[in-house]
């Protein structure tokens, strides 16, 4: 088995690829901060109108009505351009969800805290700070609100308004309405693209990369319980090695692309006779495992006679000279096994006795 001690390796410090770590974690928040820039842009757009009706009635100075359209349309565009700019997208968002927090205390606090556009303000906040932060940014976030309103409050020495009349509530309606369908939209495709990311980790964990065979981890995770409940239901289910005769040579004399091929070409003739049920992995360069669940070795040495046969048929199409064979150990499962590793060694044993008695055969453990 050449590759025995590959999944026992520790993989040192040394191997640890910090650069593309770095760049991952770049990556991820640069979705991240793309994730919150068309939220914030719709919302802050959105509220612009609200809080224009309400300083018209508080007939406030020029600089400010500059400022609430810098706020409202620049702000979230300069914010994805600081964080997309950044060597850390994703601490660069916070900041720039700190400073939503902060401006927004400071509307706030310039309206009188006016009922309705105040809430809507605090409820994007709220859903902002909290699905991006958790509690944490919440906290920090919510905390600098309330001090901005307070210091607004103090600096203009605006009085506390709180109700709204019917214009500034008509205006905030369309907010309080659609952002957080938005911003429940928004969360719903990251579930999913999340959900997708896990499903293709879950393939990549599990499968051998070239021949989307299991890999040799995942398929003794499956040997392991096939040998528990075969052992406790007394079923037959018998074990195979095969591994590929002078496949060194192969390589050499055809080179590795040509390998490469007559691995797929083993791998698909492996899914082409066998059943479905037969559980096939790939265990290590060109030696692959099956677990033929409620089959004798009988049965399982005349499903490898009908794959012996049809290599004998099969051409690579780069290089038809080159013959494909396989030699195989079988072993069906013994009562005096008691752990998976020793029906293991005992197909191992069988497939060397094969190799030994000429290759290009199958051999049953004894
Ligand atoms: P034997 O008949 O005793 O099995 O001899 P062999 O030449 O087949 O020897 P062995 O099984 O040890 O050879 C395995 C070789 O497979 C060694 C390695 O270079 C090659 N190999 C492992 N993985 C790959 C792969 O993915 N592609 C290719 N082309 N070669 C591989
Ligand atoms: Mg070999």
């Amino acid at each position: 088995m050449n590759d025995e001690n590959y999944y026992k390796k520790a993989v040192s410090l040394d191997e640890v690829d910090y650069s593309a770590l770095l760049n991952d974690n770049q990556r991820s928040g640069l979705r991240f901060a793309r994730r919150i820039r068309m939220p914030r842009a719709i919302a802050l757009g959105g509220m612009f109108f609200p809080i224009a009706a309400t300083l018209v009635t508080h007939s406030v100075a020029g600089g400010w009505w500059l400022l609430l359209v810098g706020w409202a349309f620049v702000w979230p565009h300069l914010a994805w351009q600081l964080s997309s700019k950044a060597t850390e997208p994703l601490i660069q968002e916070f900041h720039n969800l700190k400073v939503d927090a902060i401006l927004a205390g400071m509307w706030i606090g310039l309206m009188g805290v006016n009922a309705l556009p105040s809430t809507a303000l605090l409820m994007i906040l709220c859903l902002n700070l909290m699905g991006a932060g958790g509690v944490r940014l919440f906290g920090a976030g919510i905390t600098l609100m309330i001090v901005s309103c307070l210091v607004t409050l103090q600096l203009t020495a605006r009085s506390l308004t709180l109700s709204s009349v019917p214009l500034e509530g008509w205006l905030t309606l369309p907010v309080i309405v659609l952002y957080p369908l938005l911003f429940a939209w928004v969360s719903y495709q990251t579930a999913t693209k999340l959900a997708e990311h896990k499903r293709r980790l879950q393939v990549m964990s599990t499968r051998d990369g070239m021949t989307g065979l299991y890999n040799r981890r995942h398929w003794e995770i499956l040997l392991r319980n096939e040998f528990d409940l075969c052992r406790r239901q007394h079923r037959d289910v018998t074990l195979l090695l095969i591994d590929i005769d002078h496949f060194k040579s192969i390589n050499d004399n055809w080179g590795h692309d040509i390998g490469d091929e007559a691995i797929l070409a083993l791998t698909r003739q492996l899914k082409l006779t066998l059943r479905g049920s037969d559980v096939i992995g790939r265990f290590g360069g060109d030696e692959f495992a099956v677990i033929m669940s409620g089959t004798p070795s009988e049965s399982a040495i005349a499903a490898m006679s009908r794959v012996h046969e049809g290599l004998r048929n099969l051409r690579l199409s780069c290089a038809p000279q080159v013959q494909l064979h396989i030699s195989v150990g079988v072993a069906p499962l013994a009562p005096h096994f008691s752990h998976y590793r020793e029906w293991l060694k005992s197909a191992d044993m069988a497939l060397y006795k094969a190799k030994n008695a000429g290759r290009n055969r199958t051999e049953v453990a004894a």
